[in-house]
């Protein structure tokens, strides 16, 4: 239970995470399902428990939500997502960094700080150019590995606190990074103000985020889960950063994640502001950012290409099916779905954190890419379909007969 501005219940389900209000509406109901990324240890009994994943968006300043059940310490201090296992990922972090210079070459006046650093798979192309960076990432094994690759990493959850801090021993950044963040910061208003804080006039905040109108539009529903609390739209950006002083000036669009936005942020006064923002904004109210019947539209897609999933795995025989990636959207979509974990050999997954482990809430082991050389399973379903190309070359080059299927809620499977 949480209190903000006197209001009670719960954040997300009863009151909004940004704005406090109560006018939330509710939009896609998944069922119940456990924590997505905290694989347990293979074997061993499945008997984590499963929360509801319930989507609501605040009529008030349009920002999508869910309720949250575990505290985000429980959850992110030990993370086993690497951000440089993915190729494309890494492309576009050293495509942003280039862009960054170009539109801003005095950065290397002060220096970089990336909220939520990973392992330092971005300040990496920063500190290559001669750039000082900080990064700052609660997962102590991921900020390990960013420090052995000569990254400071500071091991904490970011806020007004540790801003703070920062402050003091470092002084006002030129940049501020955080992307794919802010949706699973829990305490929102406590983030956006720590951005603030370090906010000289000169400093630059550039935020990335999945955007809450193309979750409505191509109906990826998978995105949703338990870690990410925030489903954030231009308006709801807009309305927070400007209660602590900073002005939303531009936006891009991303294709990343199935289609992010990039938001520039300044705490200049007189900061001109980009037509992009409104025109975007426009686009997002009419995918159904505020628009209660194309969300209706949407959640009937959603459940439908949930039943299709259902009941095509329904007519595999048992143990004919490999999944490929342990990622969220796997435990969303299998428990959204009502899967049948008989129905699976195994998980693979590329990531060695997760090897060894079983998928939450099921007893299905996840093991090598390479196990799909060995295996006489003729099926292997792709869950992280964002990352679809690189898996489909990667499944080829260690077994070419496979039958490949994704699960992308875009398209029949
Ligand atoms: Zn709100």
């Amino acid at each position: 239970m949480n209190e903000t501005s006197g209001v009670v219940g719960i954040r997300g389900s009863n009151f909004c995470r940004a704005c406090s209000s109560v006018n939330l509406e509710l939009v896609l109901d998944l069922g119940t399902s456990p924590i997505a990324n905290n694989l347990p240890i293979y074997p061993s009994p499945a008997n984590e428990p499963r929360y509801p994943l319930v989507l609501k968006v605040c009529k008030d300043c349009h920002l999508g939500q869910i309720p949250e059940y575990e505290s985000a310490s429980e959850i992110f201090t030990d993370y086993p997502y690497l951000s440089s296992t993915s190729k494309e990922w890494l492309q576009h972090s050293s495509e942003f960094v280039e862009r960054v210079l170009d539109r801003y070459p005095n950065l290397a006046g002060s220096y970089v700080i990336e909220l939520a650093s990973n392992d330092g798979y971005l300040l990496k192309y920063f500190q290559e150019k001669g750039i000082r960076v900080l990064g700052v990432d609660p997962a102590e094994n991921v900020a390990q590995i960013a420090e052995a690759k000569g990254i400071p990493t500071i091991p904490k959850f970011f806020g007004e606190e540790l801003a703070g801090e920062i402050l003091e021993e470092f002084g006002k950044p030129s940049l501020i990074v955080a992307n794919n963040v802010a949706a699973h910061v829990p305490d929102l208003i406590d983030f956006f103000s720590g951005m603030a804080k370090l906010c000289g006039t000169d400093t630059i905040v550039s935020i990335e985020n999945p955007s809450l109108g193309y979750l409505f539009d191509k109906f990826y529903y998978d995105t949703i889960y338990h870690e990410h609390f925030s489903y954030l739209s231009i308006d709801s950006m807009s309305r927070i950063s400007q209660k602590f002083g900073l002005t939303l000036f531009d936006v891009e669009e991303h294709p990343t994640h199935g289609g992010s936005l990039r938001y520039w942020l300044s705490s200049k006064k007189d900061i001109v502001v980009n037509p992009s923002v409104t025109y975007i904004q426009r686009k997002e109210f009419e995918r159904g950012v505020d628009n209660s019947s194309v969300t209706q539209t949407f959640s009937q897609n959603v459940y439908s290409r949930i039943y299709e999933l259902t009941n095509w795995l329904n007519s595999q025989d048992d143990a004919s099916v490999i999944g490929y990636g342990a990622a969220a959207k796997t435990v969303t979509t299998f428990f959204a779905a009502n899967l049948d974990e008989a129905k699976f050999e195994m998980i693979v997954d590329a990531n060695k954190l997760k090897q060894g482990r079983r998928l939450p809430g099921t007893g299905i082991p996840i093991f090598p890419v390479d196990e799909l050389r060995r295996t006489k399973t003729s099926k292997v379903l792709i869950f992280p379909w964002n990352l679809e190309k690189e898996i489909v070359s990667a499944i080829k080059q260690v077994n070419n007969e496979i039958e490949i299927w994704t699960h992308n809620p875009l398209r029949q499977l």
